[in-house]
């Protein structure tokens, strides 16, 4: 006898669905039952059909099913940047000719905001770790368009402008104002929406924060039980003001302030000696490698090195865009540039975007593959896409060919954030009208003239 369906809230299928699991499994014709935000059944969709009787389906044909992707530091503000800052410098804290992070206000950190959270969710990125100055407004645009996110405010007391000119000078005002800001932001945001939004402390680097400040937050950070996240080795200007001030690299120096540790997440990792990659490994921190932004400022981070010694890789954006499917091939490209050879698959750069990112966010448990037991966190792609052809075995024509344009629907805790490519919780046009406003005004005051 069949045993009678059982009611579910959403029932998802698809022509293929990539697990992403430990088995890499692989459904055709497949399906996805969710309840209660989270995942209850995945298999055929024929065997699905008879056992769950949905409120509501999303038809799958011409769909291929992807879990959201993990971006593990981001700067959604910085969206300012994006097409000029190629020109200029590297990393914009430190770049004259740019308008600079204290020049904006909470509105345009939420208006261009906005634009990062809409770009990340059109390009499949269903989870960010997003962090700069009026952090309250990257909390307040990912929870209003419906993305799960790590937010952080920017930790430092180097007074910016000093920065910009190539000096290092330190502002104890500075320090407790942005201590101030993150202390808010984890008081207010912490755990909204069921815990999709998450607040954690971000140090913005060993440069931009004194000894003492870097204390500081190590304190609050255990006290608070989250990650701590940083940009560590991005630039040789770093490694000098670091050398200058204690005589040490910047692992060794975050090592002696027990900030080096498994719960840390620092983007880059370009500059570092055979001494400082052992160090991070047994440290068994997490690289947020950025392939995009580090190829744009002409570098190449040893990820290789690094994971070989014990640290956990995971990909990101930073900056320049929200397509970690993008990112995703400039990683294995430039590490075969590096190593002269075949050193990277998809299959281990997929993970790296999905499973290895959930896991060094501590949601290995929630997200990062198509799983029973884990929160409905879906991505469909269009497979109509001539990018998207022929499917062979699936990974290498998703890394070496989609993009972030193949994504068609996106799903967060069971619910339809994304369809046809198109926001559903917010005016996606009045998005892009209202960040382009707020980067003419900042833009004409760094000397340019926008066109938009
Ligand atoms: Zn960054």
């Amino acid at each position: 006898m069949t045993a009678e369906p059982k009611p579910c809230d959403l029932l998802v299928s698809g022509d293929l669905i990539l697990t992403l699991d430990a088995d890499h499994r692989i459904i055709k014709s497949g399906a996805i039952a969710v309840t209660d935000k989270t995942i209850v059944d995945v298999g055929p969709a024929d065997a699905l059909g008879v056992k769950w009787t949905p409120a509501a389906t999303i038809d799958g044909r011409n769909r291929i099913l992807i879990p959201g992707l993990v971006n593990v530091h981001n700067h959604t503000p910085l969206m300012i940047t994006r097409g000029m800052i190629e020109y200029i410098g590297f990393a914009p804290m430190y770049t004259p000719g740019i308008p600079q992070g204290h020049w904006l206000n909470e509105d345009d950190a939420y208006a261009l905001s906005r634009l990062g959270m809409y770009e990340l969710l059109r390009a499949g990125c269903t989870t960010v770790m997003d962090f700069y100055r009026y952090p309250s407004s990257c909390a307040r645009a990912a929870a209003e368009l419906g993305v799960r996110a790590v937010i952080a405010g920017r930790v430092h007391d180097a007074e910016p402008g000093s920065l910009a000119g190539g000096r290092h000078e330190y502002s104890r005002a500075i320090g407790e104002a942005s201590l101030k800001e993150n202390a808010e932001l984890i008081e207010r945001w912490n755990g909204h929406d069921g815990g999709r939004i998450r607040c954690d402390w971000a140090p913005h680097a060993p440069d931009t924060c004194s000894d003492d400040l870097l204390r500081e937050v190590k304190k609050l950070a255990d006290a608070h039980g989250g990650n701590v996240h940083t940009h560590l080795s991005q630039l040789p200007a770093e490694l000098e003001a670091i050398k200058a001030r204690t005589g040490l690299t910047p692992p060794q120096l975050m090592d002696k302030l027990g900030l080096l540790n498994d719960k840390l997440i620092a983007a880059h990792c370009i500059h570092m000696d055979r001494h400082d990659i052992e160090l991070c490994g047994k440290a068994k921190m997490t690289v947020a490698h950025a392939p995009i932004g580090n190829a744009k400022g002409g570098r190449i981070a040893p990820i290789m090195e690094l994971q070989e010694a014990g640290a956990r890789i995971a990909l990101c954006t930073d900056t320049f865009s929200g397509d970690l499917i993008e990112a995703m091939r400039w990683a294995i490209s430039m590490q075969r540039i590096h190593h002269q050879g075949n050193v990277l698959d998809p299959k281990i750069v997929l993970g790296w975007g999905t499973r290895e990112g959930a896991q060094a966010l501590g949601m290995g448990d929630q997200v990062g593959s198509l799983e029973v037991g884990k929160k409905a966190d879906i991505v469909l792609l269009d497979n109509r896409s001539p990018t998207l052809a022929p499917l062979i075995d699936g990974y290498g024509v998703l890394v070496h060919s989609a993009s972030g344009h193949d994504v068609d629907t996106v799903i967060v805790d069971g619910r339809v954030v994304l369809s046809g490519g198109r926001l559903t919780l917010a005016d996606g046009d009045a998005i892009i009208a209202n960040a382009q406003k707020a980067a003419n005004v900042l833009w004409q005051r760094a000397g340019r003239q926008p066109i938009g």
